[in-house]
């Protein structure tokens, strides 16, 4: 039996039915070839060869198809596996998938190709999701990103991160077992120093990858401001038609609105909300409270200033709050551009500012400045593509700098512990946890015969 994963031998069409040229329909597991044999009344398959044979439905010529045979461990699930490439529309594919079904394979569910390419170690967690979403990716740069994940970068800077750490604990557990003895005296230095380089690697990682992750899922822009500022007007104009409320009493904005826009093929979630502002007032209060929400949620932030009024203390609380935000673009907009202008913009020194009018409805400096924050070039820098990859990411660091309080104080014995933690939060990066139903939820999200 070729396969660790599972006995079966399973099939899939694994090309969208109806139109186009050719379709395939693939076989994994020990019977695979066997089927195939079946078929097309042929024995002589060579692994990766092409090899030109017909199909038959019982005695009846079905197709003339190309079938590949990929002998088993050299595949994708790492068992053995065929690929039938058939004609395509809707008739001819399916037909085949229900004659291996006839000859003994079952139908395969969603993901479960990779999900027995993961089982087989063929692929580890990273390369599997990194499949998963260029299937779906919505932009270019996300494909070329989530390439790079696939060829393993990722799984190899994890590889070497858990080196530098196993080494770490390697030599605490050397320190604990022999105290102060014979041991050279700058060791601890060297753990430290260890441990801080790789620490702040870590954290240039996950900064990036938080400012960054709209790439894969589109990013969330959130315009902030007080009352009155213009952030419905801004949001209308942006829209191009009347979705919001305008309206001069302050606080009408009462609920968070949504809406969606594309900018170089990549999309941006809008999401306007009602002014930060201190406030008795109960409803506005949570008008607040999901304005400071949306700032989290989101990885670009338009903060609004009226620049027809002098700076008041609630665009101070603003300003305070942007203070606080950490691995977002944030960028300031002066509005209220045609009014006679108030606004001391001493106190804006280090943002990125452009002065505009809602009202005006003359927004090109707005979108060219979106466009290059969403457009910038991408650097090097490794960068996670999933929510999971980046909790993981976040519980290793958070274990790594209890870790280096705990080598501070010269607690030995907690500093191996934290390392561990650090270690297994690291690992579920690329490997996480084993249980079965889990990994159904996971490879399940697949789309079929992938
Ligand atoms: P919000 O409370 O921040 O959502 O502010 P609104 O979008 O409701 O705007 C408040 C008031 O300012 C309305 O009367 C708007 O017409 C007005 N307004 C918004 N933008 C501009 C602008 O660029 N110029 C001028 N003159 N008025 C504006």
């Amino acid at each position: 039996m070729s396969s660790k994963a599972d006995r079966t031998t399973i099939s899939a069409i694994s090309t969208p039915l109806g139109g186009g040229a050719i379709a395939i329909v693939r076989l994994s597991g020990s019977r695979a070839l066997q089927i195939i044999e079946a078929l097309s009344h042929k024995k002589d398959f060579s692994p990766r060869r092409a090899t030109l044979c017909l199909i038959y439905d019982g005695d009846d010529l079905l197709d003339e198809a190309i079938v590949i045979y990929f002998k088993a461990p050299y595949s994708y699930t790492g068992e053995d596996v065929c690929e039938i490439q058939c004609h395509g529309g809707s008739v001819i594919a399916k037909r085949i998938l229900e004659l291996t079904l006839e000859y003994g394979a079952v139908l395969a569910k969603n993901g479960e190709f990779s999900k027995r390419a993961f089982l087989n170690g063929r692929l580890d967690l990273s390369q599997a999701q990194a499949i998963a979403k260029m299937i779906d990716a919505k932009s270019l740069r996300a494909q070329k990103i989530l390439a790079r994940q696939l060829k393993g970068e990722l799984s190899l800077f994890v590889e070497n991160a858990r080196d530098g750490l196993y080494e770490a604990l390697a030599y605490s557990e050397v320190m604990i077992d022999y105290g102060d003895e014979d041991l050279p005296k700058d060791m601890l230095q060297i753990l430290f120093d260890k441990i801080d380089s790789l620490l702040l690697r870590l954290q240039r990682i996950l900064s990036h990858s938080l400012a960054r992750r709209g790439i894969f899922e589109g990013f969330r822009l959130s315009i902030v401001g007080k009352p009155n500022v213009g952030k419905s007007s801004l949001l209308n104009a942006m829209l191009c038609y009347d979705r919001a409320i305008v309206s001069d009493v302050a606080g009408t904005t009462r609920d968070t609105i949504e809406e969606v826009l594309e900018l170089d093929g990549v999309q941006v979630r809008i999401i306007d909300t009602a002014g930060i502002r201190k406030t008795q007032d109960r409803i506005e209060q949570i008008g607040i409270e999901k304005s400071k929400e949306a700032i989290e949620q989101s990885e670009i932030v338009l903060a609004l200033f009226d620049s027809s009024s002098e700076f008041e203390r609630e665009d101070e609380e603003i300003l305070d709050l942007l203070f606080e935000v950490k691995d977002k673009h944030i960028l300031i907009v002066f509005n209220k551009s045609d009014l006679p202008q108030k606004l001391k913009k001493e106190r804006f020194e280090g943002y990125a500012c452009f002065a505009l009018s809602a009202k005006s409805k003359e927004l090109d400096c707005l979108f060219e400045a979106l466009k290059g924050l969403i457009s910038q070039e991408e650097s090097q820098e490794i960068l996670l593509s999933s929510a999971q990859q980046i909790q993981s990411l976040q519980s290793t660091i958070h274990s790594l700098e209890e870790a280096k309080i705990e080598l501070e104080n010269g607690v030995l014995e907690l500093f191996s512990y934290n390392i561990k933690d650090a270690l297994k939060a690291l690992g579920e990066i690329t490997h996480p946890y084993e249980s079965a139903e889990l990994l159904d939820k996971m490879f399940g999200e697949f789309c079929l015969g992938k």
